[in-house]
């Protein structure tokens, strides 16, 4: 298959990364060619302009996307990201790789995403507000709770799925419909649990990966790059485990302690100084001393491409858990396999979030909720069966655990839309 993998490949942009992936993924599974260009191409993807008018009495038009990558296992799911930089090929990318990551759970739900071209640190409230419903009511033929279930993502929250929910019941003439969105406020339908789940997630796969390493994690020794809602929870919860975090960073520098910080105390800390900086009984160090300081466990949480082949070769650790999405470079991902280092992809890694989404969702459907032990509990299962099930596709294939993680996915997804067949 090549006419549609090649079509992009003159440009640099992140779909031509999906599709570069996924092509490689179809060479080590030997998939149908008529599958990978199904799977090459967003079965939707829906452009929007939406008028505003903003605080001034000026009318603003912001461009808006909804990619709907592939429903064979189940309705779309993704989130919805505010950004000047957003594009239709990032948003396409994304979609793709939600269609991946939810196959890897094993939950059922396709891929999907949007965004908004727009810069909402510059926009006051009540412009969010009319930006967001007037996006929801754009899209709202081609969402719902058993078609397509958005999200937040960057720089959007609780609030901005609120304003979805409500426009979209309103227009649906129903009195609520908490399903068509996940991420909202626990007053309208959220769950417990929602806040943690990616730091949760990722603690249950570096609790597995640890048993198949031989590492106790009793002593264990954890890096933290990125202080944020991931970054912090990943490491209370491996802290939990026993591991001691022995440095950390944020936007304003990296620390480090030996002999290990209180994750609790770095968080109240963070919180009430903005910054880690200067927490006491701590040494300051450079960030690129910190990705090199010698670990156990290494969690990038914080943006993409942080480790490249510039620095992978000198990072000393036994496992590397991607909290954020996108930190490790193809050329980086070479050199930890050479060097036996076990990656737990992002894919694979920060997938609690959209798992307790999907948790969400049930509630929701069911108007039944369910409390914070039981989200957990139930969350643990889906990571350890994803985790298990992804070491042994890298066993299998002999291959990295990232590349393992897709041809996983593509596996499921490709099944799926066999089973299902072409119709009409
Ligand atoms: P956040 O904004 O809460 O935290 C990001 C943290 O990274 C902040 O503490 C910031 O100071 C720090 N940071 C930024 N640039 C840095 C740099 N160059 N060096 C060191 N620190 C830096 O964001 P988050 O929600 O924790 O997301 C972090 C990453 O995890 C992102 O890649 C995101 O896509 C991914 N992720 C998050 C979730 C989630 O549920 N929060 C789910 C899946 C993936």
């Amino acid at each position: 298959m090549t006419n549609n993998t090649n079509e992009f490949a003159s440009t640099n942009n992140p779909y031509q990364m999906a599709l570069k992936q996924l092509q490689e993924t179809a060479k080590i599974i030997n998939l149908d060619e008529g599958i990978h260009k199904i799977l090459a191409k967003p079965k939707r993807i829906l452009t929007v302009s939406l008028p505003v008018i903003m605080d001034d009495g000026r009318i603003e038009v912001f461009t808006g996307f909804r990619s709907q990558h592939n429903d064979a296992r189940g309705p779309f799911k993704g989130g919805i990201r505010y950004h000047p930089q957003v594009t239709i090929e990032e948003v396409m990318a994304l979609s793709m790789w939600m269609t991946w990551k939810c196959a890897i759970v094993g939950i059922p739900f396709g891929g999907g995403k949007g965004g908004i071209i727009c810069n909402p640190k510059k926009m006051s409230n009540s412009e969010l507000e009319r930006m967001t419903r007037r996006y929801a009511y754009a899209i709202s033929d081609i969402i719902g709770p058993y078609t397509d279930i958005p999200a937040p993502d960057v720089y959007t929250g609780g609030q901005e799925m609120a304003w979805i929910m409500d426009t979209y019941s309103t227009l649906k003439g129903n009195h609520g419909e908490p399903a068509v969105i996940t991420g909202k406020p626990l007053s309208i339908g959220g769950s417990l649990g929602r806040t943690e789940a990616t730091g949760r997630g990722l603690s249950f796969t570096v609790r597995e990966a640890a048993k198949r390493q031989n590492i106790d994690m009793n002593g264990a020794t954890v890096v933290v790059q990125g202080f944020g809602n991931a970054g912090q929870y990943a490491a209370q919860l491996v802290e939990e485990q026993g591991a001691k975090i022995i440095a950390v960073s944020d936007t304003q520098g990296a620390i480090i302690n030996k002999n290990g910080f209180r994750s609790n105390e770095l968080i109240k800390f963070k919180l009430e100084n903005k910054s880690i900086r200067g927490f006491p009984g701590s040494t300051e160090i450079s960030t690129d001393e910190l990705l090199t300081t010698e670990c156990t466990i290494l969690i990038p949480a914080a943006l993409e491409n942080q480790i490249t082949k510039d620095n992978a070769s000198r990072i000393k650790t036994k496992i590397v858990a991607e909290a954020a999405n996108g930190p490790t470079t193809p050329e980086a991902d070479k050199i930890f396999y050479e060097n036996n280092i076990l990656v737990i992809p992002d894919v694979l890694a920060n997938s609690g979030g959209v798992t307790v989404s999907y948790f969400e969702w049930l509630q929701n459907l069911r108007r039944e909720y369910w409390s914070e032990a039981e989200v957990n509990e139930r969350l643990d299962v889906i990571m350890t069966r994803a985790f298990g099930e992804v070491y042994e596709a890298h066993q299998k294939y002999s291959t990295n655990m990232r590349t393992a993680s897709i041809a996983l996915a593509v596996n499921r997804v490709a099944e799926a839309i066999k089973l299902r067949g072409i119709w009409p």
